[in-house]
């Protein structure tokens, strides 16, 4: 395993392209949009840079890590030679559906196909695909180069090799596996977005205000990031579809949406891709901030 082919180069194709590069593996990195290729090498180097700043990498590793990627607006021409996909497009059912109809027929037949989708069922990807044995969830977190766990979800078909395979893959990229199987919302977050909703909904009934909730659970939970800023920093939107899949999926109303979540998406107020959410972001502070509403 060798060639790597990343598809999608936002927040999440960069670092795994990146994570891939710098271990040596040979990374095709695909999108659609020509500038957001751009933007993904640009942030690569920034964070490489730091790296080196920090002494954990040579100029040589960052000049070899970026000698290994290589960038492609056409699909066929990214993946051609490729012994694994990584699949991180938009999180959108149609957008996969039809990339991996397109991978099974544009890739050889031993070609692993991974997603890294937050929520949709790897078993439905699969079934767009002749080679569902081969189809495989490889969940990695965000930011990509530093968070040490890939969440590797076995479809329904998923074969034991190919998972034992992307098992061994994963630790070899420094990582540490966690297999479980494919339910909705997998494991991190079936249980992530029942706390952020639940955040949500104790700020809406006025249990609290964004402060008092994120404080309680930072300092008396020990978690380094409240809910509802962490909540800002997935995207808002994201949270509100990865329950929605929650609730069609399982059936259950304690997976329903919170209003104010549904509102806020609604407005626009996604957090800090926005700019707004529970917090106000300004570029270049990193002052928590809280948003005008909840002051
Ligand atoms: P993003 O919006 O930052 O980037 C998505 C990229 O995919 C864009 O650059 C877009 O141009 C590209 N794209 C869309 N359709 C495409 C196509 N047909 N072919 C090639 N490129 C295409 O999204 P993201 O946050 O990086 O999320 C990517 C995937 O990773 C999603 O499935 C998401 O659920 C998952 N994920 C995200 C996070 C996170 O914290 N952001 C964490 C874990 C998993």
């Amino acid at each position: 395993m060798k060639n790597i082919a990343v598809i999608g180069s936002g927040t999440m194709g960069n670092g795994i392209a990146h994570t891939f590069a710098q271990c040596g593996y040979s990374v095709a990195l695909i999108d659609i949009s020509a500038d957001a290729l751009a933007k993904a090498m640009a942030t690569i180097g920034k964070n490489l840079d730091r790296m080196v700043t920090k002494g954990t990498i040579t100029e040589q590793d960052k000049a070899n890590t970026l000698k290994n990627i290589t960038t492609h607006t056409e699909l066929a021409k990214g993946v051609s030679g490729a012994n694994l996909v990584v699949e991180a497009a938009t999180e959108n059912p149609e957008i996969k559906f039809k990339l991996f109809r397109d991978l099974d027929s544009l890739c050889a037949p031993d070609t692993i196909l991974a997603s890294n989708t937050s929520s949709i069922s790897i078993t439905k990807i699969a079934a767009q695909t002749t080679r569902a044995d081969k189809v495989i969830g490889m969940h990695f977190m965000n930011p990509v180069p530093v968070m040490k766990l890939v969440e590797v979800i076995r479809g329904y078909n998923t074969s034991d090799a190919v998972t034992a395979l992307i098992m061994d893959l994963s630790k070899k990229l420094g990582k540490i596996p966690t297999e479980v199987n494919d339910y909705p919302g997998f494991v991190a977050n079936r249980i992530l977005m029942p706390m952020i909703n639940e955040a949500i909904y104790a700020l809406f009934e006025g249990v609290g205000g964004v402060s008092e909730i994120d404080t309680v659970m930072k300092l008396g939970m020990a978690h380094p990031m409240g809910p509802l800023q962490l909540a800002d920093f997935i995207g808002l939107d994201v949270c509100l579809s990865i329950l929605r899949v929650l609730h069609d999926g399982l059936g259950n109303p304690k997976y329903a949406p919170c209003p104010l979540l549904v509102n806020m998406v609604t407005a626009g107020d996604l957090g800090v891709k926005s700019g707004i959410g529970f917090y106000k972001y300004t570029a270049g502070s990193k002052d928590l901030v809280l948003a005008p509403r909840f002051a």
